[in-house]
Order: C-alpha cells, then structure tokens, then sequence
C-alpha cells in the first residue's frame, strides 16, 4: 500500500493507472468505510482512499476539533482491506492560500435538511471534493448512502463539472443493534451508546407503520417514540422524495421515499436515513 502526503506526487504515481476507484473519507474508519473500499476493489483496478478532515465543511468548530482521529489504526485498517493507495494531505496541500473557495449551486437540495442545519456545509464539502477530484482524477467514486444528501449532492457536482466521474452509491453498513456505523459514534458514552439505537428503532418502526397512515402522523408517531429515548433530542425528522429530496407532503407511493433523522445525542450530531417505499 502506498501513501502520499503529497498532492503532485500521488497525481504523477496515478496518471497511467486505468479504472481508478476513490474513496474519500475523513478518517476514524470503520466497517462502512471498508465496505466502500471493497465495492471499489470489485469494480477498479486501482482503490485510492483519502483521509483528510476537511474544515471547510464544519459550520461547528468544536466538532471540527472533537472530529476523532486514529490515523494509524487507519492505516492497518486500509491495508488489511486491500487498499492500494492512501493520500493523507495536510490542509494547506489541499487550500493552498491563492485558491479561492468556489461557490457552487446546487438548487433546492441543498437547502432542506443538513443543508438548512448546517449552513455552509455541504459547499465546503463540495469544494473538497472537487478538490480531490482534481488530484486523483478517479473513473469511479464511491459515497455512502448513510449521507444519502451528500450522495444527492456529489452527483450533482459530477452534472454541473461535467466530470467524466461514475459515482457509485454503497448500502449503509450497521452495527448488530442497528446504530449505522459513524466515526462520531466513539464519542458517545456507554449510556448515551445505549440509547443510539433508538434511532434505527424508530425509522424501522415508522417503515412497518408507514402503509396506510398518512406523512403528517407518522412524524409525530416518529417524535413520540424518541420519548423512549430521553438522552435523544430529534433535530428533524423528515420525508423526501430520493430523486430529488424534495420535502414529502401528501405520500407519491409512484416515488421512492426516503425517511431521514438527524438527533443530538449529548454532544454528538447522528444522521441516518431508510428508504420506506421503494
Ligand atoms: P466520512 O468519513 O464520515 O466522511 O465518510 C466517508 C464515506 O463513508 C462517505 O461516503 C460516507 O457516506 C461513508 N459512510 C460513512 N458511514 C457509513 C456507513 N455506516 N455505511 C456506509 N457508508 C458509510
């Protein structure tokens, strides 16, 4: 496994390596990370992960220092998996102080859920992974649909760049009480981790719900059930259309619909997402 610190370097290493797969992360990896590593390796020739907090895409600067970082663990992690390459850049490596941030629009998506509670987000993670992008110049790329905005987001980035990038989407890898797999999740304590898996709980009981009631009372249904949970404050909890994200008001059971949550739970912000019709 190769690793690079350097931006021109890993461009050189990469430029006659056909089929090359990317996969950008922010570290403290897990088994959702290596799931993503191993859809690429199926599909590529060559798996490049990057590992890279990127603080453009923090609007909560002590999340942004809270942010867990276990590099070396990393590492082994990346090369027990069969990854080939890893680019851990510093930061002025990749915001070198003459490049100007871009500013992107993304329309409506990015106005609605972690666009609407995090301002600012999904720009800066949009201009890393453009930046990025430039460097490893990937065929494919491989985003988790436990971000299933940023998922939305990232293709929509491909459209208007008009990258010759496939973005391919990865199932959202759980742990055995159903909590999806989060670098944030070590930084729960063990009560606070107990009652996490209130989150899985409560999309899957709203999806066995979900025939018959109508959106409105199983979002209540959904805010009543965090009272399970009182260590749990629901930030929204929300219905979306999974081709646009457009905000469900009366269900398009024509339409896939995606029910997505995102909590706070002591210190720590957790989002999941299921789909409830297919
Ligand atoms: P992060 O390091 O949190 O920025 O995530 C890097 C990539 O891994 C993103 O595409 C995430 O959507 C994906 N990812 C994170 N957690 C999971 C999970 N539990 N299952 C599948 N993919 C995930």
């Amino acid at each position: 496994m190769e690793v690079f610190k350097d931006k021109l370097a890993l461009s050189a290493y990469l430029s006659n390596k056909t089929k090359v797969g990317f996969v950008p992360t922010m570290g403290a990896l897990h088994k959702g990370h290596v799931s993503l590593i191993k859809l690429s390796e199926q599909q590529c020739e060559t798996t490049v992960c990057s590992i890279f907090v990127n603080p453009a895409q923090f609007n909560d600067k002590n999340d942004l220092l809270n942010y867990p970082r276990t590099t070396e663990k990393d590492l082994a992690l990346l090369k027990e998996a069969g990854c080939n390459v890893v680019f851990i850049p510093e930061v002025d490596e990749i915001y070198p102080p003459h490049l100007p941030m871009q500013h992107y629009d993304f329309g409506a998506m990015e106005k609605v859920m972690e666009g609407e509670h995090r301002p600012g987000h999904f720009n800066g993670m949009a201009n890393v992974v453009q930046r990025l992008f430039a460097i490893v110049q990937p065929h494919f790329a491989f985003f988790g649909e436990k971000d299933f905005q940023q998922l939305c987001v990232v293709k929509q980035l491909v459209k208007l760049l008009n990258l010759p990038i496939t973005i391919v989407p990865g199932a959202i890898i759980r742990e055995e009480d159903g909590l999806a797999m989060s670098s944030r999740n070590m930084l729960l304590t063990p009560t606070e981790r107990a009652q996490a898996s209130g989150i899985y709980e409560t999309l899957t009981r709203i999806k066995t719900n979900s025939k018959g009631s109508n959106p409105h009372e199983l979002l209540q249904y959904a805010h009543e059930n965090f009272r399970n949970y009182p260590l749990i404050t629901p930030e929204y909890i929300q219905f979306a259309y999974a081709d646009n994200l457009e905000n469900v008001k009366a269900l398009d059971k024509s339409r896939a619909i995606i029910l997505f949550i995102a909590v706070k739970l002591g210190k720590v912000r957790l989002i999941d997402n299921m789909l409830v019709y297919e």
